[in-house]
């Protein structure tokens, strides 16, 4: 248990997602008081939950309670994933990422310590340098490509404006993250599940594209030591540690037991090349984001195989 002025009140959007609920319930196995908001339920959520769509206009009232009860809001709620084919996916994209943030940013009080989970999507993938790429640090120029990384720049910018207004404002850039309950439509995620099945596997571009790929844990207790700390700022959250997209399908291989076929698929232009952390602030900070690829992937085929509490969607 904590002591009682380390106890966080923690508000956090996208509660039932991938990492939000990872964050959530460890904030709460940490022994701070935890308030989930997510337009998809979450039955037996350790803590207590809001079912309700940031956007909804009748849940005004109720996102400024929260918000203001809160020492600090983790906003994570947003439509990410790049290669979302839906017809009005800009559309989708504008309301569950700006429009979503603005609702937000007009509940949180000056007090409040915002956390908004942007994305490395931001920097359009790592900067060619002599013999190579060069880690994204935070302070590049951002370049998005696609509409997802458009949307997240967005929404960084109306934040630093919030900020410049005298709230404390952090801004996160998680990099592909692994994991327990990863979404559906995720590599890593789509791969456990083709092999398990032994159907073949699709690879975007080539196997030789890399992604800065980083453990769940690793990113919930980089965020809560954002928390703790009460950084203000913009920090990179990823290993510093580029892996071929063939070094992750082979951890999938041999956590599954076998081999499948790989058929591959042309990339378009927002599947950029090479994801890569520049980690020296969050090494600043003492956050640890080092991920073993083998186990990361063990424990996300374990828990997909319902070896752990289930995350459960609508
Ligand atoms: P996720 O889709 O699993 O979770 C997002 C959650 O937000 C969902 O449960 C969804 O229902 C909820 N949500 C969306 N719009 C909402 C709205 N208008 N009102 C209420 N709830 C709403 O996604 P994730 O992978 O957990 O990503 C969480 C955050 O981290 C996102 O902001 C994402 O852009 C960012 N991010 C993720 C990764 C990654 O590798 N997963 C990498 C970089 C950044």
């Amino acid at each position: 248990m904590l002591l009682a002025s380390l106890v966080m009140r923690a508000l956090v959007t996208g509660s039932s997602g991938f990492i939000g609920s990872n964050l959530a319930d460890s904030l709460t196995h940490l022994g701070h008081e935890v308030v989930g908001i997510d337009r998809r339920p979450r039955p037996g959520a350790p803590y207590r939950h809001t079912t309700a769509d940031l956007n909804d206009l009748r849940l005004t009232s109720v996102l400024s309670e929260h918000a203001r009860w809160a020492d600090v809001v983790f906003h994570l709620a947003a439509r990410p994933g790049i290669r979302t084919t839906l017809p009005d996916i800009e559309k989708l994209r504008y309301r569950d990422i700006v429009a979503a943030t603005m609702r937000v940013l007009e509940a949180v009080g000056p007090e409040t310590h915002l956390i908004v989970t942007s994305s490395s999507a931001v920097y359009g993938g790592a900067r060619p340098s002599s013999g190579g790429v060069r880690p994204s640090r935070e302070d590049d120029p951002l370049d998005p490509k696609g509409g997802y990384a458009r949307r997240k720049v967005e929404m960084e910018l109306i934040c630093q404006r919030w900020a410049e207004r005298g709230g404390r404002l952090a801004v996160v850039r998680p990099f592909t993250v692994i994991g327990e309950r990863q979404r559906d439509d995720m590599a890593a995620a789509l791969w456990l599940d083709g092999a398990s099945r032994g159907d073949p596997v699709t690879v975007i571009g080539s196997l030789n594209r890399t992604r800065d790929v980083t453990d769940v844990r690793k990113v919930v207790a980089g965020m809560i030591r954002v928390a703790e700390l009460r950084f203000a700022g913009v920090l990179n959250l990823g290993a510093g540690q580029p892996r071929t997209l063939h070094e992750l399908l082979e951890a999938v291989f041999r956590t599954v037991g076998r081999r499948v076929p790989i058929t591959t698929r042309p990339a378009p232009i927002q599947e950029v090349q090479t994801t890569y952390a520049d980690n020296t602030r969050s090494n600043q900070l003492g956050i640890e984001l080092a991920t073993d690829l083998d186990e990361v992937v063990a424990r996300q085929h374990a828990a997909r195989l319902g070896h752990e509490p289930g995350l459960v969607t609508t």
